[in-house]
């Protein structure tokens, strides 16, 4: 066989990790096939029904006016109102805001929820802007989307760069342009809110929490229990680390912990407390005396029996696929493996568990939120938790069941759950006219 070349390497690389929609796509269009999804369903689902796009100014702390430019694409609502994050990021771009829209139409239907999918962001350096710009460009956004945001009509919540902060200064400047008589159930245009502001117990942590209900089920279908598993984890944001936090309060070992600033291994066990306190003070993972740094690389070829690829998506590679040493991947982030990285789990029998199915815990807890705020209810983490694990768990067998049913992998069976649901609404409703 001919080597490749390090340009055709990169190419390839950079076709593998290229468009994110086409991602999406590929993965809908294999369950469509394998279930036999009404064609007009397909063509429905395979694009978004809205895209909007907002350029806008936003004042800098030294005066000068930049122009941003804000995304809010709204996949499908056929089975409740769009729903889905706002993510602050430099790679935030059509196809990337697309993909992760479609995804989200798919979550929800997967749990069950009465939600549809959406997702938007803008393209920026938060880490680069000051609180006050901050402000500023989430008002400045929320105010140009106008009314194409609503609790009855599209839900955003935190994502990657975004948190409760944020949701709160989206509420406020929405609830700022309706009347006064709706501004009390206007609280739930948005959800993952502060506590003090509309918020649920529990939202903050959930999607890890979710992540971790769905390690013990892969555990219990084959006899092991969370407490001996060891887990290795990528990104260290509020999906990663609530998820090395209660993986660890569970008793199982968080042998290796990656971010963008560096990468951390210890055989015996990270205490995860102790550096996240350690990376709140110093910024980064490097330097933490109770672990060792590693490359950023070899991170990938920890031995473990989870991975949790927890940062954006793209990050399982082909390449990286081929240096697991792990049994599962547990996709705590939205699309982390590439379409040819999870032929390479295929191949070398390593389980997935999709991210549709993984992370749905945020999804489900703000679904808890929108409910609270509208019925003016607070309910105790206690009850969420148990909630969340249960809808979790009926999402799991039900997967299981399709997988069994259709004999195919489990990212096909859960689209294959979802995509029934969607169905079964549009036969119901009928396509208008
Ligand atoms: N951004 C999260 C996700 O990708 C949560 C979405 C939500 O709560 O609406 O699932």
């Amino acid at each position: 066989m001919s080597k490749t070349t390090i340009s055709e390497a990169s190419a390839l690389d950079n076709e593998e990790t290229g468009s994110l929609y086409e991602t999406a796509r590929q993965q809908f269009s294999r369950a469509a096939t394998v279930m036999e999804l009404d064609d007009s369903v397909r063509s429905i689902l395979e694009q978004p029904k809205n895209e909007v796009i907002v350029n806008f100014p936003v004042r800098m702390d030294d005066g000068r006016h930049l122009m941003f430019r804000g995304y809010r694409i709204q996949h499908n609502n056929i089975l409740g109102p769009y729903k889905g994050g706002m993510r602050y990021h430099p790679d935030v771009n059509l196809d990337e805001v697309k993909a992760l829209a479609a995804w989200m139409t798919f979550k929800s239907a997967l749990a069950g929820i009465p939600f549809g999918g959406g997702k938007g962001g803008i393209s920026c350096r938060p880490w680069e802007l000051s609180s006050e710009e901050q402000m500023r460009l989430t008002r400045r956004f929320t105010h140009s989307l106008g009314t194409n945001i609503g609790p009855d009509y599209d839900i955003p919540a935190p994502d990657v760069g975004t948190n409760a902060q944020h949701m709160v200064w989206m509420m406020d400047t929405y609830l700022n342009s309706v009347n006064a008589h709706d501004r009390n159930r206007g609280r739930a245009v948005v959800t993952g809110k502060t506590l003090t502001c509309g918020g649920s117990e529990g939202r903050d942590k959930a999607t890890g929490q979710g992540v971790c209900f769905a390690v013990e089920f892969w555990a219990q279908a084959r006899g092991l229990t969370v407490s001996n598993l060891t887990i290795a984890i990528q990104g260290f944001g509020n999906v990663g680390c609530f998820a090395a936090r209660i993986a660890s309060a569970m008793g199982a070992k968080v042998v290796a912990i990656q971010d963008h600033t560096g990468a951390v291994a210890n055989p015996s066990g990270i205490d995860v407390e102790a550096l996240k306190a350690h990376s709140d003070k110093t910024g980064g993972l490097g330097g933490f005396d109770a672990a060792d740094d590693i490359d950023a690389e070899a991170f990938w070829a920890t031995e473990c029996d989870a991975m949790i690829p927890a940062a954006i998506e793209n990050q399982l590679t082909s390449a990286r696929a081929r240096r697991l040493q792990t049994k599962v991947v547990v996709e705590g982030a939205n699309g982390p493996t590439t379409i040819r990285a999870e032929q390479v789990l295929k191949e070398r029998d390593i389980e997935i568990i999709p991210d549709i199915l993984a992370n749905g815990g945020g999804v489900i807890v703000s679904f808890f939120e929108w409910i609270q705020n509208r019925n003016c209810e607070r309910w105790e983490v206690k009850l969420i938790d148990r909630r969340l694990r249960r809808m979790m768990m009926r999402s799991w067998a039900l997967v299981t069941e399709a997988a069994e049913q259709h004999d195919c992998d489990s990212r096909t069976a859960a689209y294959i759950v979802a995509l029934q649901r969607l169905q079964d609404a549009y036969a119901e409703r009928g396509i208008f006219p």
